[in-house]
């Protein structure tokens, strides 16, 4: 039997699941604080496992720690249609940015359960692991992994900043799965999210249709200087490790403005330093920045001016620049015929929609390159978000969701 049209989400049980995370990890007032295999992640993890058991879904852990809970289709054989986003936050995140997809997808599949429906293809949901890279560096190494451009090696050995390893964490916390990581077909994927921008509040759109991301390039460099004393040194004597890495945060700033009236971005994200103290010059340092634009061509001029910026910083210093790690997403296209299905799903279901592009990086940016991949947008109040006052209500996510899950069950049911 078809899946109604006129089904809509259930909204207060999909809040009640929201409202529950939103006590785990408590951050700043109306925020959240839980940062990738924390012991507040895996109170999260566990009882998103705990409900994907109610709701009857086979849950599998992979080596990354990304948790999978499978219903099955109609025709099990065939690959699955995958919906999901991530359940870690920023040290000062909000309860909406990642966590609205991954209860979507739950929501979903308990909506398929409330009239029976089983759909040709099996659903996955999933929740991604380190999405946000608040606490392991490169953000979305699961997803990544997961499509084959990160090492599982090199995921797990991802330092944080307070000592163990990505892979200590994942097995002290219980989450070291033993499921491969990808290597398998997946028939599409949907990841519902909040806008983090300001365009539907501002213009009262009920859905973004999400039709590429902003491609963004990323980089940990760090500079080796050498401790001195900060009175009787001569300023030409000085190899200031945390004035090379200042320098550079600056010049990635100044690399913004100038793309800014076409809407690039380049961001000073961190600088860590030691010794970072009063009377001595520090002799290492650690930057990491980014820099982003809609346009490829642009975002990658950008990349190079950025990386230029490093060794002029350096110079300055008269200190050595290194530039550890890299990383690039975004850039490409979404699946053409799944951005129409979410429009057309859209204008079905009577919602305001436009188009727009995503600025900030997401999980669906690296299943891109394995499976047809598209994203849906919701608002979200000023388009505050990374930020305890990330607000939204459950009658702005009803639309997105509702345009969700038609669309996931259309092309799970397709012939
Ligand atoms: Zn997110």
């Amino acid at each position: 039997m078809a899946f109604p049209i006129t089904r809509r989400m259930d909204a207060d049980r999909f809040w009640s699941t929201m409202e529950a995370s939103a006590q785990i990890g408590v951050g700043r007032e109306g925020g959240l604080s839980r940062l990738a295999l924390s012991d507040a992640d895996k109170a999260m993890r566990d009882l998103f496992v705990e409900w994907c058991g109610q709701a009857g879904l086979a849950v599998t852990v992979d080596a990354a720690g990304s948790i999978f809970g499978r219903r099955a289709g109609a025709d099990d054989s065939l690959p699955p249609v995958l919906v999901g986003s991530h359940l870690d936050t920023q040290a000062n995140g909000g309860r909406f940015d990642g966590i609205a997809g991954v209860l979507a997808g739950l929501e979903l599949v308990r909506a398929l359960n409330d009239v029976g429906h089983v759909t040709r293809r099996p659903i996955e949901i999933v929740n991604w692991t380190n999405e946000e890279g608040a606490r392991f560096s490169p953000p979305m190494v699961a997803s990544g992994c997961f499509a084959g451009q990160y090492a599982l090696d090199w995921v797990h050995a991802r330092p944080s900043d307070d000592g163990p390893t990505f892979g200590d964490e994942l097995k002290r916390i219980g989450y070291l799965g033993e499921t491969p990581v990808g290597g398998r077909s997946i028939d599409s994927y949907f990841e519902l999210h909040i806008e983090q921008g300001p365009v539907l509040d501002a213009e009262k759109v009920q859905v973004g249709v999400v039709t590429h991301g902003y491609a963004s390039y990323g980089a940990l460099v760090e500079f080796r200087g050498e401790t001195a004393h900060t009175g009787p040194t001569p300023m030409d004597k000085r190899h200031n490790a945390l004035l090379a890495a200042a320098r550079l945060l600056v010049a990635v700033d100044d690399i913004g403005w100038e793309y800014s009236a076409t809407g690039g971005k380049a961001t000073a994200a961190r600088l860590v330093a030691w010794p970072n103290k009063p009377g001595i010059l520090s002799d290492w340092s650690q930057a990491v920045c980014d820099v982003r634009h809609d346009d490829p061509d642009t975002a990658r001029a950008m990349a190079d001016r950025m990386h230029a910026a490093v060794t002029e910083a350096a110079t300055l210093a008269a200190c050595e620049a290194k530039i550890l790690d890299t990383w690039e997403w975004g850039g490409r296209i979404f699946d053409r015929a799944l951005v129409n299905l979410v429009r057309r799903k859209a204008q079905e279901l009577g919602y305001s929609h436009r188009d727009l592009p995503s600025q900030a990086g997401h999980d669906a940016y690296f299943m891109t390159r394995i499976c047809p991949t598209t994203m849906i947008f919701t608002p979200c109040k000023d388009g505050i978000t990374h930020n305890n006052a990330e607000f939204t209500t459950k009658e702005e996510i009803s639309p997105g969701f509702d345009v969700l899950m038609h669309s996931v069950v259309a092309q799970a049911d397709r012939g």
